[in-house]
């Protein structure tokens, strides 16, 4: 079986989710090995995690610049693992950082790119969603070892634990000139949510939610199907909710399980980052908008109606008080 690269995405104290997705797709196509970047330490604690998702090897670069320089230890820890290992593919994840990490090492590697790819045939060939979500086409990399930027959400984690043998790369000092310096950083209030990407509900308001503190209808829907908060641009660009939860073409794209858009209109550039979502439920006092031709199930109605009953009704199923 051919090796395929995983590239560990990670916060030093727990692995991704979204990097046991990678690793269940890459035994599609070989036996799954990860890249794993980081600080002195980060292998012990993460190391096990991986083994039980299925990572035969771990190549592991730590070294205390590791989260100083955005992305460049990502980078040179990818190139030398496809030096040694010659892999079939590398998968990152086609987050913001992913994306970043995956078009510098296919520059670097003169090899071909493929983002926000959806499913991995054996072939080798991708299916892949472009032009903001309009179009879903099948693409393959002709010319040197495939980057590949997966989606989260995309394949189920699953668990295959294997024994995983452990490799140690030692990187070249980043060059400061090219390289972004992380200069601070601001850990997001994240509250008891899961990150959204991450998860297998969002419940999204857009400007229909009217301000910031209306979001409550929206978070409390969330809330009792344990799922994230999300949120359109214009919303965000409105105040109502912070611009991480930005959903869409320039915010995060989710493929939960279940999304539920409260109060948004469904333009193109917010389809672009949740029209992959398993099941969509759109709310919407316009029977127009166009949010109801991607939807699943669509409710013409005043959120401030709908929502709260829809909260009350999940709640009681549950037992929540
Ligand atoms: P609106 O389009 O104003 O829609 C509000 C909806 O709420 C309306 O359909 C209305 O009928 C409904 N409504 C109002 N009151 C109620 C109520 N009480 N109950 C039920 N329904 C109600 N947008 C994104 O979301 N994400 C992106 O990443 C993004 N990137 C962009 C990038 C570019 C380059 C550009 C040009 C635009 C981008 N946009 C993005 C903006 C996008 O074009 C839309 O402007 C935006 O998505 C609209 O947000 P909205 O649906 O919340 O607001």
């Amino acid at each position: 079986m051919p090796d395929v690269l995983v590239l560990v995405d990670h916060d030093g104290e727990r692995v991704h989710k979204s990097t046991y997705e990678l690793l269940a797709a890459a035994r599609r196509l070989g036996d799954p090995i990860a890249v794993l970047a980081g600080t002195p330490g980060t292998s012990a604690r993460l190391r096990d995690s991986l083994a039980r998702h299925g990572a035969i090897g771990v190549f592991v670069a730590e070294s205390s610049e590791a989260g100083e320089f955005l992305g460049s230890a990502a980078v040179n820890a990818l190139q030398l693992a496809v030096r040694t290992v010659s892999p079939a593919a590398v998968l990152v994840s086609s987050t913001t950082d992913g994306k970043e990490v995956a078009g510098r090492l296919a520059a670097r590697l003169d090899t071909g790119l493929l983002t926000d790819v959806v499913d991995l045939h054996p072939s080798g060939a991708v299916t892949q969603v472009v032009f903001g979500g309009a179009y879903t086409v099948r693409s393959e990399v002709t010319h040197g070892v495939p980057v590949i930027a997966l989606r989260p959400g995309s394949f189920e984690p699953e668990e295959h634990p294997v024994q995983a043998v452990e490799h140690e790369l030692v990187l070249p000092p980043i060059d400061p000139a090219a390289s972004a310096r992380v200069t601070a950083r601001r850990p997001a209030v994240a509250g008891d949510r899961p990150p959204l990407t991450e998860a297998s509900v969002v419940v999204s308001g857009g400007r229909g939610v009217g301000g910031a503190d209306s979001f409550k209808v929206v978070e409390e829907l969330a809330d009792v199907l344990g799922g994230a908060v999300g949120a359109s641009r214009a919303a965000v660009d409105a105040g109502y909710y912070p611009h991480q939860y930005q959903v869409g073409q320039t915010g995060k794209s989710v493929s939960p399980q279940l999304y539920i858009a409260l109060g948004i209109s469904g333009a193109i550039q917010h389809l672009a980052g949740m029209q992959t979502s398993k099941t969509i439920v759109a709310v919407n006092k316009d029977p127009d908008a166009p949010v109801f031709g991607v939807a699943d199930y669509g409710v013409v109605g005043d959120l401030f109606s709908v929502a709260p009953q829809l909260t009350q009704e999940v709640a009681a199923r549950r037992g929540v008080a």
